[in-house]
């Protein structure tokens, strides 16, 4: 795509990296047949190519963003479903996440907006305020149908909708510390504690230190981690997302230098793709870019340091049919799509992968709450193509698609790590009735 930026406009870097990306781009239009909002709006405007002439035209005339611009950009997923697709490499990742930070700049949302996308950054990354507000949230569940009716409050229905009814007890095994292997080392990594996931699910994480122990793996708990920052980075607020980065990018570092790290494991595929961007995310900061790099290269999803250990045979040979459900961060983001599989098939699952696997359940962070009429058809469209599939679980990597599916589903929706760790020896993962996991012997 030819482009006309100034030299005053590309002096600086982040125009430069966008333009760079823009010239990448010949039109073909490839992405819209797997764009889901193309796919379910049928607008041109809501599909990559249509949102790339669109930033194009924004930051070619440097001028700020406008409501037709921050309609289409809002709807995009972020599910990068365009650069699976995509035949000339455009990284449109880190375009829109530029146009993201210049709409965060540069645009006055109507006041409900903001206040919903401010409450949700003050929320959403923080553990302790999250689960205060979940259990504050089942008082106003009564009120959803009202929320529902006005639009600007629709946001807070959804989110309402999304409220767990139970909400499990905080996790010790979130708290900074070293859990040994059994027995002799193999492998030394750090976890990512992580935010909303250690409320709604705390048990992934002990599952998944659970079966790392077992298999003599060290597990360290580094103390100053945090949210990863994509929560943040996806709403634009980019200083927030950077620093969140420079955060866990030092207690990393220092867990490296007092005992070094195989690998950062994380189990939610969405942050995953953010801190394997670090590397990029801080490239512009001397302090931070070699140590962000450094920090990205060993981030590993669990799916992906489970593929590379040399597993024993599973205590379980369970002969259950499994959907798995390749989350848009896993597939799209990290490119990891044969490891789950293939792991799970290895225990003794029989995988099967529902039509349209591509297409985002409509989770994609805050969407299901900013853009919940969206969400809702992909989350349906989903959940039919799951249940056609005749499987008894489905199986995922990242807590966002776990909510969003069990939310319509009629079989339980479990992390990938659950169902492996039962196989190998681990108790039945919680949620799943003994009949769905029925060994064949
Ligand atoms: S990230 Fe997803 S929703 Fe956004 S343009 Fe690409 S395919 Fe479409
Ligand atoms: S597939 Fe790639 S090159 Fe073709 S229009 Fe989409 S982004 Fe541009």
């Amino acid at each position: 795509m030819q482009t006309n930026f100034s030299l005053a406009q590309l002096a600086d870097p982040h125009v430069a990296e966008s333009e760079k990306i823009l010239r990448k781009c010949v039109h073909c239009g490839f992405c819209t047949a797997t764009c889901p909002t193309y796919v379910t709006l049928g607008n041109e405007l809501d599909s990559p190519r249509g949102r790339i002439y669109l930033i194009k035209d924004m930051l070619e005339n440097g001028r700020p963003a406008d409501k037709e611009i921050v309609t289409h950009i809002d709807r995009c997923l972020s599910c990068l479903a365009c650069m699976t697709t995509c035949p000339s490499g455009v990284n449109y990742m880190h375009l829109v996440d530029h146009a993201r930070a210049h709409i965060q700049e540069t645009y006055h949302r109507p006041l409900l907006d903001r206040l919903t996308r401010a409450m949700l950054a003050f929320v959403l990354p923080y553990p302790k305020r999250f689960r205060a507000a979940l259990k504050l949230a089942k008082l106003g569940k009564p009120f959803i149908g009202l929320f529902e009716k006005i639009p600007a409050l629709k946001p807070l229905g959804a989110m309402l909708k999304l409220t767990p009814a139970s909400i499990p007890a905080a996790s010790p095994m979130a708290s900074p510390g070293v859990h040994a292997g059994q027995g002799t080392r193999k492998g030394r990594v750090a976890i990512l504690t992580g935010c909303a996931q250690s409320v709604l699910d705390p048990a992934i994480n002990e599952t998944t230190i659970s079966l790392l122990t077992r298999l003599d793996v060290e597990v360290v708990v580094p103390p100053g981690e945090g949210c990863c920052g994509a929560l943040v980075h996806h709403m634009g607020r980019e200083e927030a997302a950077l620093a969140s980065a420079r955060q866990n990018v030092d207690a990393w570092i220092r867990a490296i230098e007092q005992g070094g790290l195989d690998a950062i494991v994380i189990t939610a595929s969405g942050c995953g793709t953010t801190i394997k961007d670090y590397g990029f995310m801080l490239r512009l900061d001397p302090a931070y870019a070699d140590k962000a790099a450094r920090v990205s290269a060993l981030a590993k999803d669990v799916t992906e340091y489970l593929a590379a250990l040399d597993l024993p045979e599973p205590v379980r040979k369970p002969g259950t049919v499994v959907a798995y459900h390749s989350a848009c961060s896993m597939q799209h983001g990290q490119k990891i799509t044969r490891q789950p599989k293939e792991l799970l098939a290895k225990a003794g699952f029989i995988v099967r992968e529902p039509r349209e696997g591509h297409l985002c359940c409509g989770s994609a962070g805050t969407y299901n709450i900013l853009q919940s009429e969206i969400s809702a058809k992909l989350r349906d469209r989903k959940v039919k193509n799951i249940e056609a599939t005749g499987a008894s679980i489905v199986a995922t990597g990242n807590i966002g698609c776990i909510t969003q599916i069990a939310s319509a589903a009629r079989m339980p929706v479990v992390h990938t790590v659950k169902l492996l760790d039962w196989a190998y020896g681990g108790p039945r993962p919680e949620g799943v009735p003994e009949e769905r996991l029925v060994a064949a012997e």
